[in-house]
């Protein structure tokens, strides 16, 4: 229970354990994702730091370009002034470090394109088909891409702006200030985050402006941009059109087979856009201290389920021992009773048999008797507590089993009501029995156990009543059919007006070795019936109820679904009085008794041999089969523990010779085990019959594979009794199947159709009919007849179907 427990409690922290750890890690998700998304804005914001201080750095040449060209100077349009002035500026002014370091060469632009520049002055060549030229002529000051110095042959961009008429507001021309593209893309690598990033930046068609791989770069081998839209990584050409289109965000991508963040912004100052490229781990390093806690969380449900499993295991490990110690302790036990039941069953059958032997004996005065009597309570009052210490074993092993079988109810309560009126009479109690009408003849049942939960309840009753009376009521329900099985309902009610049961010890009477203790109502018992008792009820699928008053009386009841066997397979069982026997006809039967002790053997021939059996003894089973070959028996009763060859291999042996393969062997052991009870059947057994020996089970086992026809004390003609369900004891008839006097099986036929079509005109028309054969039968048709009258049509096939199982 203990056991139990723990392991449920491990379920609930396992199960808590995962579910925690399920949502913290479903947490830690969601949270790395925030806070990612923040890393990643944070990213996006320096890198628009860094493009905002390139735009700057543009519009500041930009602006120093403009402020040139606005100059009156300039305005001249006359190279003689204004190529002098710019290189007098280049040297004298105060951005001559700017200038010198920014701009390495400025020229001056005639609307025809020709032009004049500080390297060579008046230059042969022509820059109209210049774009930055173009639109300085419509006025525009812009930064170029890249192109290579028709003067320099250099990697250039040109910032250029207009020269405005100082008369008509028109352009009269354009001044650029050129960059070398080194110096640009030293601007443009001043963007970083971090260890391993680089910028790059594109121009509106996608071309490369700057970029760290020169296979990329505008230079003079190269002097087109490669266009990076149509670039073969395509997270690359992807980039390139987000830029391209002058987008802006971050995102991660494979460049180059590696997981890299890029940042890409478009620029004000020109139409490019800048990409920077930064390794995962600047950004998502800030994420380490967040990874930390969630690997020590992991790493402590791990332990803990690791830990959980390693106690689950070990428990289960120190279980299966325990249960293995439990199982041989309870193997040991079951064998050491099963010896020690065995040891005290062969003195008992003598006891018992011997008691028996001379119970039969007419010469014996009336004292002798009485002590036999006792002689024979004593040893069956021993027998009892042997057999309930073995079936409490049985019950702890979950070893108890129902074995049902076809079996006659009426014989079976006779026989019951025999035992128990003859123990009520001897307390000068009054016993009742009252069997309900149309109790079934036949139901499919373990016997022998309603048998023993009867005989314990009945007995309790006449055990705990000083004075009037104990009443057995059994009644039926009609049947029901589940086709094709057919089913009824049996109560058993056992009421008595004995001294009660206090209310508060109700709870426990059905505890082993529970005795309600009052000194007063001391009597013998184990304590053992009624839990014993209950447990086949139990697996008999009910329970017994008790109710019951201090001084008053108890009323013990229960109530079983039970099983009708299916007509053909009913047999009737007969159950001759015993000890009314006094032989049987025609010729003699010889019987071979094998068993090592000599005191069974002789209880088996003091019993027999007064019914008129030759009887023939061996002392083991080699023995047991010489003899068998020389005396050809009509039976064998075999032990089955003995010297030499035991019962088995007698009986395998005997299977085998041809001589006397047929011969019926029915083993009798002290052993009562069902194993031992199948093996023997398995190994070729006719019957099985415990030891000690009983009388009225020895002799319908003899008649039955002998086909015996018995003769009986007084009448031994009668084969039939009367009507009559509350037979007492002290009857000699021997009881029958039926009680009604039936036609033959042919003369059925036609009443049978009708019952089992319910045409109650028919069974009528037929019970008048047979009533007709012969007076006899009245008896038979009557209850035909009133049963015709109710119209109970399942009650006269029911009646219909165990009169012909009776018959056969
Ligand atoms: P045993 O009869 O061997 O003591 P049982 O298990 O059959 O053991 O019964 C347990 C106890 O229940 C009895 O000792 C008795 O105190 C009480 N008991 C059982 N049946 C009756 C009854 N009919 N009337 C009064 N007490 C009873």
């Amino acid at each position: 229970m203990t056991k139990r427990r723990n392991i449920f409690r491990r379920i609930i922290i396992g199960a808590t354990t995962v579910v925690i750890s399920l949502s913290a890690y479903g947490g830690y998700r969601a949270m790395r994702s925030l806070i990612l998304q923040n890393l990643k804005e944070n990213a996006l914001l320096e890198v628009q730091q860094g493009v905002n201080d390139i735009d700057q750095w543009l519009i500041a040449r930009k602006t120093e370009v403009e402020s040139l060209a606005n100059t009156p100077t300039l305005r001249t349009m006359d190279w003689s002034l204004v190529g002098s002035y710019l290189k007098e500026e280049i040297k004298q002014s105060g951005n001559i470090v700017a200038f010198s370091d920014v701009f390495f060469i400025f020229a001056m632009v005639e609307p025809d394109g020709s032009f004049y520049n500080t390297k060579v002055d008046r230059s042969a060549k022509n820059a109209s088909h210049r774009e930055y030229f173009q639109r300085a002529m419509q006025g525009e000051t812009t930064v170029s891409d890249p192109f290579i110095g028709l003067e320099t042959d250099i990697p250039t961009i040109a910032i250029a702006a207009p020269i405005w008429s100082p008369t008509t507001s028109q352009p009269i021309g354009d001044v650029n200030g050129n960059v070398k593209l080194d110096r640009l893309t030293q601007v443009v690598n001043q963007l970083h985050y971090g260890e391993g990033s680089y910028a790059f930046v594109l121009n509106s068609k996608g071309g490369a402006i700057a970029h760290p791989n020169p296979d990329l770069l505008f230079n003079v081998d190269q002097p087109t941009s490669p266009i990076l839209l149509n670039h073969r990584d395509p997270a690359l050409a992807t980039i390139a059109e987000h830029m391209v289109n002058r987008q802006q965000g971050i995102g991660i991508h494979t460049l180059d087979g590696e997981r890299q963040y890029v940042a890409y912004l478009p620029l004000q100052a020109a139409d490019w856009s800048v990409a920077l490229v930064i390794p995962p781990e600047n950004i998502e390093g800030q994420l380490l201290p967040l990874n930390a806690i969630a690997l020590t969380v992991l790493g402590l449900t791990l332990s803990m389920i690791a830990l959980l499993w390693r106690v689950q295991t070990f428990e289960q490990q120190q279980l299966q021992k325990t249960k293995t110690a439990a199982e041989a302790a309870n193997y040991a036990k079951s064998e050491f009773l099963a010896n020690i039941s065995h040891e005290l069953r062969t003195p008992l059958n003598s006891i018992l048999g011997y008691a028996q032997i001379l119970q039969r004996e007419t010469s014996i005065t009336p004292k002798q008797q009485k002590g036999l009597s006792i002689i024979y309570q004593s040893g069956e009052h021993l027998l009892t507590l042997i057999n309930d210490v073995l079936d409490i074993a049985k019950i702890e092993a979950r070893k108890l089993t129902m074995q049902p079988h076809p079996t006659h109810l009426t014989n079976l309560l006779t026989g019951v009501v025999e035992i128990i009126r003859i123990r009520a009479t001897q307390k000068g109690l009054t016993f009742n029995y009252l069997p309900g009408e149309n109790l079934p003849q036949h139901i499919l049942i373990d016997e022998r156990r309603l048998r023993q939960v009867l005989i314990n309840l009945l007995g309790n009753a006449v055990k705990f009543t000083r004075q009037g009376s104990v009443t057995l009521k059994v009644n039926s329900s009609p049947t029901h059919q589940t086709p094709p099985k057919k089913f009824c309902q049996l109560s058993f009610e056992i009421e008595d007006t004995g001294i009660g049961i206090d209310p508060h010890e109700l709870s426990h009477i059905f505890q082993p070795f529970e005795q309600v203790s009052k000194s007063h109502s001391k009597v013998e018992g184990t304590g053992l019936g009624l839990a014993i008792s209950q447990q086949i009820v139990t697996l008999m699928g009910a329970r017994i109820q008790v109710c019951s008053r201090i001084g008053e009386g108890s009323t013990f009841s229960f109530c079983l679904e039970i099983e009708l066997p299916v007509a053909d397979s009913q047999s009737p069982i007969l159950v001759p009085s015993a000890s009314t026997i006094i032989g049987y006809k025609g010729e003699r039967k010889t019987i071979l008794i094998v068993d090592d002790r000599w005191e069974n053997r002789s209880v088996l021939v003091g019993l027999l041999e007064p019914l008129g059996f030759v009887l023939i003894e061996a002392e083991n089973g080699q023995d047991g089969l010489d003899q068998a070959l020389i005396h050809r028996p009509d039976l064998v009763i075999t032990d089955l523990v003995m010297p030499m060859i035991d019962g088995y291999a007698l009986l395998q042996n005997t299977r085998q010779r041809d001589a006397i393969k047929g011969i019926p062997v029915v083993v009798s052991s002290a052993s009562v085990s069902m194993r031992d009870r199948q093996a023997s059947l398995n190994a070729g057994a006719s019957d099985f019959l415990p030891k000690p020996i009983s009388i009225t089970e020895l002799l319908p086992l003899l008649g039955k594979h002998l086909k015996l026809e018995w003769q009986y004390e007084g009448k031994p003609e009668q084969k039939l009794e009367q009507s009559d369900s509350t037979p007492s004891v002290n009857e000699k008839q021997p009881t029958n199947a039926s009680p009604f006097i039936l036609p033959p099986p042919n003369e059925m036929s036609v009443l049978y159709h009708a019952a089992s079509i319910g045409n109650i005109t028919q069974i009528e028309r037929e019970a008048h009919r047979i009533r007709e054969l012969n007076e006899s039968y009245r008896s038979f048709t009557e209850r035909l007849l009133s049963l015709a009258q109710e119209m109970d049509d399942e009650a006269i096939l029911v009646f219909v179907e165990t009169s012909i199982a009776s018959m056969s």
